[in-house]
């Protein structure tokens, strides 16, 4: 068969660029090794820990904050396996989406490994070993990543496990031991403490979501403290092993005495690594970069082989969906003969926890290194009267602008529905707004939208309204 461009992997990157492909008239197809679609954002990732996220958010506001609000529940309980089902029923709603989508725009799916035969043939390999061959004209490689481990773990997925495991226990786990402190860790650490599991937190770095502005792992910290969540910052650990039901961390805290963590599961979660397995780049001569492996690409994604590109957590930068998505797009776009263009300095990160954490542009410890003059404007949502209404009062909104031009060169917020509140920062920035430029907005009172528009005032001459 002969295409216009061959997609390989159905993730975020893998399945919009593909989308995109086919609206700009390509013959398409696209490549997945799973039967299901989606990758392991829709599978393992983003969605299944988000459809958690809120279940756990629904138990623990039912037992702790309900009698606040007047509601009275008796025998209250946990259904897990109820939990977990419904977690895969919206994985199967969002995964058979995706295969609607690439009916609708007539893209034929391959379910197979796929491997470079040469840059114009890709080799389908079907679980039952039958191979077909794929003709194209252009490729893009959009395999994503994998759990990354440390050297001396062995995962054994049964009680040390990463994520993915995670996503599938069939008991809550009594005292969960969490490796790393970052974004995947901490939000699903959440979700098992609000559960009822004691969990701990090891992290190397002396700030949990130590690449975000330090205001925030700091009041995130405290906020999961309430929650029972206990942290050793700066220490490292040196082993993991699991006897029976049991599983022993070792770890150094920073004097370099040793300590050790006795509990039921171990969840490592210390990053993810690009995945390139079975690809066959050496066939072609695709470079990978030494560390991560992952794909060198250019400023137009295209790889060392002309005609193949590479998008999303298979090459550099963050490994986010909306990151993946974006470039899928984005090559779409190129290869139809478009000038397109990705804001790398405005991709939003977020953490799903309770308050949410979500931040665009440079952080304070960014601008301070790089000798930048700004303002800093900042609102607690305490102040807000929506955030009262709602009893969310954790967490502020921060912006920081330029000293000279006020123009927005970073907003970190954590606090209610900061996941959703972050777009607006993002349009703001990406047409350069000043904070006064945000204050001249009218904003719907009451909403946590107004925090933002509170700290754009603070930020310009201390003139926030309500604190
Ligand atoms: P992937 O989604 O990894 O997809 C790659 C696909 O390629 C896979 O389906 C794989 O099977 C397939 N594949 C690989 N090799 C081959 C081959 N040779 N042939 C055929 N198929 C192949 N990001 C966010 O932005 N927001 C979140 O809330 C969020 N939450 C997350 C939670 C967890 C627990 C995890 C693990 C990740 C989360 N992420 C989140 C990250 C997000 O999932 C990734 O950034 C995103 O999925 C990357 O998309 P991608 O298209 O590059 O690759």
């Amino acid at each position: 068969m002969q295409y216009d461009v061959i997609v390989i992997g159905s993730g975020p990157g893998g399945y919009v660029a593909a989308i995109r492909c086919a609206q700009l008239g390509m013959k398409t197809a696209i490549i997945e090794k799973y039967n299901t679609l989606g990758g392991t954002c829709l599978n393992v990732g983003c969605i299944p820990s988000k459809a958690l996220l809120d279940s756990s958010e629904h138990y623990h506001n039912a037992a702790h904050t309900f009698t606040t609000h007047g509601i009275k529940l008796d025998n209250l309980g946990i259904d897990f396996g109820q939990m977990i089902k419904r977690k895969q029923e919206v994985v199967d709603a969002n995964t058979s989406g995706i295969t609607y989508l690439m009916k609708k725009n007539k893209i034929d799916v391959h379910v197979g490994v796929g491997s470079f035969k040469d840059k114009n043939t890709i080799i389908v390999t079907k679980a039952d070993g039958t191979t077909t061959e794929l003709t194209t004209e252009k490729v893009i490689i959009a395999t994503g990543s994998k759990p990354s481990s440390l050297p001396f773990l062995k995962i054994d997925k049964k009680r040390i496990i990463t994520s993915t495991e995670a996503l599938t226990l069939t008991e809550i786990p009594k005292h969960l031991i969490l490796i790393g402190g970052g974004v995947i860790g901490l939000e699903l650490g959440s979700v098992y403490a609000r559960l009822g599991a004691k969990v701990s937190v090891i992290e190397y770095m002396d700030s949990i979501i130590p690449t975000m502005d330090k205001a925030l792992g700091r009041e995130l910290q405290k906020v999961l403290k309430k929650l029972g969540m206990d942290f050793y910052l700066g220490h490292k650990v040196t082993g993991a092993t699991a006897k029976g039901k049991e599983v022993t961390v070792t770890f150094d805290n920073p004097k370099g005495e040793k300590q050790e963590l006795k509990g039921d599961y171990c969840m490592v979660a210390v990053g993810r690594v690009a995945y390139t397995d079975g690809l066959g780049l050496d066939k072609i001569g695709i470079s990978v970069e030494e560390r991560g492996r992952k794909i060198t690409v250019d400023e137009h994604l295209e790889t060392s082989v002309k005609g193949v590109y590479a998008i999303g957590d298979v090459i550099k930068g963050a490994m986010l969906a909306h990151k993946a998505e974006d470039e899928g797009t984005f090559v779409a776009e190129l290869i139809a003969g478009q000038k397109p263009h990705i804001n790398y300095n405005l991709i939003p990160g977020v953490v799903y926890t309770w308050p949410e954490v979500a931040a665009v542009g440079f952080t304070e410890e960014q601008l301070k290194e790089a000798g930048t003059k700004y303002k800093v404007g900042s609102f607690p949502f305490k102040a807000s009267g929506r955030a009262r209404a709602s009893g969310d009062l954790d967490g502020f909104v921060k912006v920081l602008a330029d000293a000279t031009t006020d123009e927005i060169l970073g907003v970190h917020m954590i606090g209610p529905r900061a996941a959703d509140m972050i777009a607006e920062a993002v349009i703001a920035m990406e047409f350069r707004a000043s904070a006064e430029d945000v204050t001249r907005a009218s904003h719907a009172h009451p909403t946590y939208t107004e925090a933002m528009r509170e700290a754009c005032l603070a930020a310009t001459e201390n003139r926030a309204i309500h604190i």
